[in-house]
């Protein structure tokens, strides 16, 4: 197919090229690359019924899940080539679609039980291996600039070859985990993409990372690191800054709003007024212990009113400002020391 046949499709037409291979999609914002359906990996659908419900202008994105398919996402010309002359192999005939920004090409697998192991790459100005709740913008998708992604080659997806799995692997990163208890469990409608630009943070995607340009706590960029951002895996969300000497690095995304929020920071922005934390269940005078997420919600919502400490022993320990009222997690231990913010 030419461009001109690709374009000016609609969703349903968009998303048939992907759903007839067996691909999920979810919609992808008109004229853009970005989704901004909450929770989209749980909503991705080969259902027509269901996909026939979103707008007729959206582009598309089809879904990388194990145990369908994943996607080597190029960022450099000649990739392939590269590819095959290093691995001295040939690839396989296999479903591929040319970016509509860049141009550079979508290369379409099948999952295996290797590729499933590797899960989510990112190799900076080399590729993405997209492969676990990830997504490229879907064929006869249209960028606002013109820009169309096209079908170059229609073959059916082949299964992705080991050894391509294992060039992959020597020549990426995987991505850094956020270690359990240090991201907080988010609400279902929390949008990252529109908290971040709230606060006027410059970013870039690389996996669950959103590594912002400035250190949002130091304000400006850590010449020595690059790993500044916030972390989010569609259900917690969590904040890493390895600049040497920043005030950032060992906070918590709570408290990394908290500075953003603070009137002595920021005289121009409000708090981001859309829903960030997951709901709390209990007053919060009466709050069970869930590895921080309560007490970053309470920050969050009462920042002004109370500090917030994590400490060794028992997770948290708060206090109203004055001292008077500490308030303490139950079901813990009452902590050892108590601090005061
Ligand atoms: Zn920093």
């Amino acid at each position: 197919m030419n461009s001109s046949a690709q374009n000016n499709t609609t969703f349903a037409e968009r998303a048939a090229l992907l759903t007839s291979r067996g691909i999920p999609v979810v919609p992808v914002n008109a004229g853009q690359k970005r989704c901004t359906v909450p929770d989209w990996p749980k909503l991705a659908t080969t259902d027509p019924d269901l996909l026939n419900r979103w707008p007729s202008d959206s582009n598309t994105a089809a879904v990388c899940l194990p145990g369908g398919i994943c996607v080597l996402d190029a960022d450099a010309a000649g990739l392939v080539a590269r590819i095959e002359q290093d691995a001295g192999e040939t690839m396989p005939q296999t479903f591929m679609v040319k970016s509509g920004g860049k141009g550079f090409p979508h290369i379409y697998f099948t999952h295996t039980e290797r590729s499933t192991a590797l899960g989510n790459r990112h190799a900076q100005g080399l590729f993405d291996f997209q492969a676990d709740r990830k997504y490229v913008v879907g064929p006869g998708s249209v960028l606002e600039n013109g820009g169309v992604y096209e079908i170059t080659c229609d073959a059916p997806i082949a299964p992705i070859p080991a050894w391509m799995c294992d060039w992959i692997e020597s020549n990426s990163e995987a991505e850094k985990r956020l270690s359990k208890g240090t991201t907080v469990p988010v609400h279902p409608d929390f949008d990252i993409d529109a908290l971040l630009e709230h606060y006027g943070l410059v970013y870039d995607v690389q996996g669950k990372w959103y590594v912002t340009d400035v250190c949002p706590i130091a304000g400006h960029k850590h010449e020595q690191s690059t790993q500044t951002g916030f972390y989010f895996d569609g259900e917690t969300f969590g904040f890493h800054c390895s600049g040497g000497n920043c005030a950032g690095a060992g906070m918590t995304v709570g408290q990394v709003i908290r500075k953003l929020n603070d009137p002595q920071e920021s005289k121009i922005r409000k708090p981001y007024a859309g829903p960030i934390w997951k709901e709390l269940t209990e007053s919060p005078r009466s709050f069970p212990y869930t590895e921080g997420g309560n007490a970053e919600r309470l920050v969050a919502e009462h920042a002004n009113s109370f500090g917030y400490l994590p400490t060794i022993r028992c997770g948290f320990s708060m206090t109203d400002g004055g001292g008077s009222s500490m308030l303490q997690p139950r079901s813990m231990q009452p902590p050892r020391q108590r601090f005061v913010t």
